[in-house]
């Protein structure tokens, strides 16, 4: 199977190939076409596994083909550490060069000023970590109310962190009608109460 197989637009395939992989690995295989499809998601996979690609390729198709929204973020990755979360905004980079959409990354330990400044200016994906969002949510900075398609990383190290209850929160801010997907490389009882409160009908992929 090649990427191409995936349902992917054009720009991605170059971006993809430009990247230098030649073939999607287990998780992007079974992860991309549903994700596109606007289908809930349970990934439960370590990292290493190319789980981020899983998401972040469908992620910006989808972005690409809908309409922006009054400079309202309409995507949100949440990660459990900056460095993550950095990660992923590197390779948000990667594979939406051949993109116009726009990115803030919004982490602990950076300057809120220039936060804040790039959340004025509007962007279409907030990629952050659960509680600078919250403080930044908290001063009013961030509306939430667009954004449709939610990423929750990572969701046991999130566990380990303290960070549900946060997510909770976040969660309620959504929009009711949004896609959601879940990573975890472990299932623990309160990640399985998690997915069934803001999952609905998803499918589970494991790798
Ligand atoms: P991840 O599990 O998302 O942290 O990805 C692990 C590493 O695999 C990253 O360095 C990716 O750039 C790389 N990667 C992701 N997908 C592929 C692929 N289909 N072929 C080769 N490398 C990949």
């Amino acid at each position: 199977m090649t990427f191409a197989d995936l349902g992917l637009s054009d720009e991605l395939l170059r971006a993809v190939t430009e990247a230098g992989y030649d073939e999607p690995t287990p998780i992007q295989r079974q992860a991309i076409p549903s994700v596109l499809m606007n289908r809930d998601l349970i990934g439960i996979a370590q990292t290493g596994t190319g789980k981020t690609a899983s998401f972040v390729l469908p992620m910006i198709d989808i972005l690409a083909h809908g309409r922006s929204r009054a400079r309202m973020p309409r995507s949100l990755i949440l990660e459990p550490t900056r460095e993550l979360a950095a990660q992923v905004a590197e390779n948000f980079e990667k594979y939406g060069k051949h993109h116009k959409l726009s990115m803030a990354l919004l982490i602990g330990g950076v300057s809120m000023g220039d936060q804040v400044k790039a959340l004025e200016k509007g962007v279409d994906v907030l990629i952050a970590t659960p509680g600078r969002l919250m403080d930044l949510f908290g001063r009013g900075n961030i509306l939430l109310t667009g954004c449709s398609l939610l990423v929750i990383d990572e969701a046991d190290r999130m566990l380990d962190m303290g960070f549900i209850p946060d997510i909770e929160q976040i969660c309620s801010k959504l929009p009711a009608t949004r896609q959601t997907l879940l990573f975890s490389a472990t299932m623990p009882g309160p990640i399985k109460k998690l997915a069934d409160k803001f999952l609905s009908n998803p499918k589970t992929i494991e790798v």
